[in-house]
């Protein structure tokens, strides 16, 4: 089969590599579609050098195979099935993953493939091996859509960590891909309102569009209404400080976006205290996450929102084409496969 590997900073080689075999354990799935991340934007422009590797993490396609042990988990998915599959694999041993905190597993696995090219999910290829139980059907949802269970698990992740309920006030810094997934997902759950702070007069037109009940630059932060949580989906330590204009007394920051930069080594200590405010960190997803955004996807219920997530579509034979667009950074999502 043909895969995608990032040899090095802004290179991109189709190689040829056996279809993985298929183990009792596992489902092969021929691949729809796979989003580019933010990971694969790093590997790709360099800030991540680890080459040769074969990235995309953010995959749905058709089962091809399924393992004779398969067939006993809920929901198993049939030869045929569309599916979304998790491909960052935890390793269920250690504190964490014991505790059920598999998002903070301590040794996430890696993999490789015969060629000893470091696999990343390894989802730029035709074909994904992937253990059954982290492989959720997804009905008859747009492929492409089926691909952002991924990055819609992460948000599910957000928004259980924020312990957000049904009429809360809610406001988004940064109207990025990221922050419109937690914007589609906050008005379907019936936000009371839904806010975003962005600094990019287009991306804060989009997100009105898409039905944010305000949008504003950083500056004018104080003209929303204090929110119940506030979900800080950029890389930026200013943001924190706008996070702390927006939220409300009792409320709660999550830290979605990772910020590059320190954190002040002096937190708001009398702010945080007087006014209780809850600081908490979201990262990644657990198998709960996958299952919701797994139901959301089958229900249709964002296809509207998630429809204008997709900014370009390539086939497997240009991913280094679709690696560029990533770069450029104007897009919400580029999609890469047979779609
Ligand atoms: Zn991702
Ligand atoms: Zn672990």
């Amino acid at each position: 089969m043909r895969i995608a590997v990032v040899t090095s900073p802004g290179e991109v080689e189709l190689r040829d590599t056996p279809v993985p075999p298929c183990g009792d354990d596992d489902v092969l799935i021929r691949v729809e579609a796979c989003g580019l991340c933010t990971m694969e934007a790093k590997l790709f422009a360099g800030a991540m050098p680890v080459y040769p590797v074969a990235a995309g993490h953010e995959v749905s396609g058709r089962v091809e195979r399924v393992g004779e042990h398969a067939a006993a988990l809920e929901d198993a998915p049939e030869v045929g099935d569309l599916v979304t599959a998790d491909l960052l694999t935890r390793c269920g041993a250690c504190r964490s993953c014991r505790r059920g905190d598999s998002a903070v597993c301590e040794s996430p696995q890696g993999g490789s493939l015969p060629d000893g090219t470091i696999t990343m999910g390894a989802g730029l290829a035709e074909y994904v091996r992937v253990p059954a139980s982290q492989v959720w059907p997804v009905g008859d949802a747009s492929p492409v859509h089926a691909a952002m269970a991924e990055p819609l698990a992460c948000v599910v992740h957000s928004l259980r960590r924020a312990a957000f309920r049904t009429g809360d006030r809610v406001t988004i810094i940064g109207a990025g891909y990221m922050g419109r997934l937690h914007l589609a997902l906050a008005l379907h759950l019936q936000a009371r309102s839904v806010a975003v702070v962005e600094t990019d007069e287009r991306r804060r037109e989009l997100a009105r569009a898409a039905g944010a009940s305000g949008a504003v630059a950083p500056e004018a932060v104080k003209e929303l209404p204090r929110a119940d949580t506030v979900f800080v989906t950029i890389a930026s330590s200013a943001a924190i400080t706008t996070a702390l204009s927006a939220v409300a007394d009792g409320g709660r920051i999550v830290l979605f976006g990772g910020s590059p930069d320190a954190l002040p080594a002096t937190l708001p200590g009398y702010e945080i205290h007087r006014r209780q405010l809850t600081i908490t960190g979201s990262y990644s997803q657990e198998p709960e996450d996958w299952r919701v955004a797994a139901q959301l996807l089958r229900g249709k219920a964002l296809a509207n929102q998630l429809d204008q997530l997709v900014s370009g579509r390539y086939p497997l034979a240009d991913a280094h084409q679709a690696l560029e667009e990533v770069c450029g950074g104007q897009a919400f999502r580029v999609y890469v496969g047979a779609h």
